[in-house]
Order: structure tokens, then sequence, then C-alpha cells
């Protein structure tokens, strides 16, 4: 079992490998732009893992995922349920902005996904809830290969996947930015992450 030290050190690791990417096609638009990477934020011991899509220009100005318009509703939802942000990690599948917000190419999520796999593995969350479609299904398919649902099918419901340090949760949830101007997602994205709740510690 790793220590909570061992654990913040080979996140650090992979802070400094993000940093140094220059293979990534967003290493340029990050430098040129003088933005940072977003790693990911929180307990390093989380209960909970979040995993959104890629940062937007308010995080890549800041290194701190979901700290903009998206995050205000993300921050929303766990204060409904109770939740201390500081308890839960948060992270994206992308680690770098892509322009103008658009979707990350399958490429960028290749690339920077054995990244968020070793995040998993040292953080070993109990559940993981994802935001957004990307999120969604890579996590899921990277426990259930032939899982194939639209967000419309999957969200709210939670999956028991076995992962490599027992069991855990995954709960696919609506991207925020996709309820910002539509307030029956918004209600939606409030009611499936009620189902948070019951693994607050
Ligand atoms: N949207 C995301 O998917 N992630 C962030 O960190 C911010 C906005």
């Amino acid at each position: 079992m790793s220590t909570l030290e061992d654990k913040t050190e080979q996140l650090k690791q992979i802070y400094n490998e993000i940093l140094a990417l220059k293979k990534s096609p967003l290493y340029a638009y990050r430098t040129e732009n003088r933005y940072l990477p977003v790693i990911g934020e929180g307990s390093h011991a989380a209960n909970i893992m979040i995993i959104g899509e890629a940062p937007g220009k308010k995080e890549a100005m800041t290194g701190k995922p979901f700290c903009g318009a998206s995050g205000k509703i993300l921050d929303q939802l766990l204060a409904r349920i109770g939740l201390d942000r500081t308890t839960v990690y948060v992270t994206n599948v992308v680690k770098d902005r892509p322009p103008e917000n658009r979707d990350p190419t399958l490429g960028e999520i290749e690339l920077y996904t054995p990244f968020l796999d070793r995040q998993i593995d040292i953080i070993q969350p109990k559940v993981i809830a994802t935001l957004g479609r990307f999120s969604m299904a890579y996590i899921m398919q990277k426990f259930d290969p032939t899982w194939n649902e639209p967000i419309g099918a999957a969200h709210g419901k939670e999956v028991r996947v076995k992962v490599s340090y027992g069991e855990i949760t995954i709960l696919p949830l609506y991207h925020p930015a996709a309820t910002i101007y539509n307030q029956k997602l918004r209600a939606t994205f409030f009611d499936d992450g009620e189902k948070l709740r019951k693994y607050l510690r």
C-alpha cells in the first residue's frame, strides 16, 4: 500500500512529465499563450474522483480544473450534497487546453489517458464520476471494451466495474457546460449527482 507521501510523489512525477510533453499537439498552444497544464487537484486519498474533458481558458490560465463557469455548476452540485471539494480529486481526460475549447481529438485522448490511468491507480478512488461524453466513453470502455451507450441513456446509472485494486462504481454525469443554458439538463445533472451522496465519508 502506498503512503500518502508516495502518492503525492507519484502525482508530482506525472505533473513533471506533462509539463515537458513536447510531443503533445497542444504543447505549442500552451506555451505560446503562457498557459499551464491542468493535471488535477484535490485529495490524494480521495474516495471520489471527478473526471472532466479538458481545461478551458480559465483553467489553463490558473492550472486548476473546473474553476470557470462549468466549475461553478460543479461546485453547486457538491454544495447540494454536502461534499467538500477538497476531499475529492478533480481532473480531466486531456490535461492541456484545446484551442477554442474544441472537442479533444482521438490522438490527444490517446496521448493523455495513460496519465489519467496512472492517476486512477495512484489515488484508487471507490467512485469515479465522469462529466460529459468524452470522459464517460473513455472510462467506461477502459473497464468494459464492449460498452457503448449514448450519454442520454447512461447518465445517472451507476455501473460496478472490477479494477486492479477491487471493485468500484462509475457514475456518468452530463458535463456541467451542457447545462449552462439548459435548465432541464441542469436539474438532471443535480438529480444524478445526488447518487454521490452515499459515498461521502
Ligand atoms: N471543462 C472541463 O471539462 N474541464 C475543466 O477543467 C473545465 C471545463
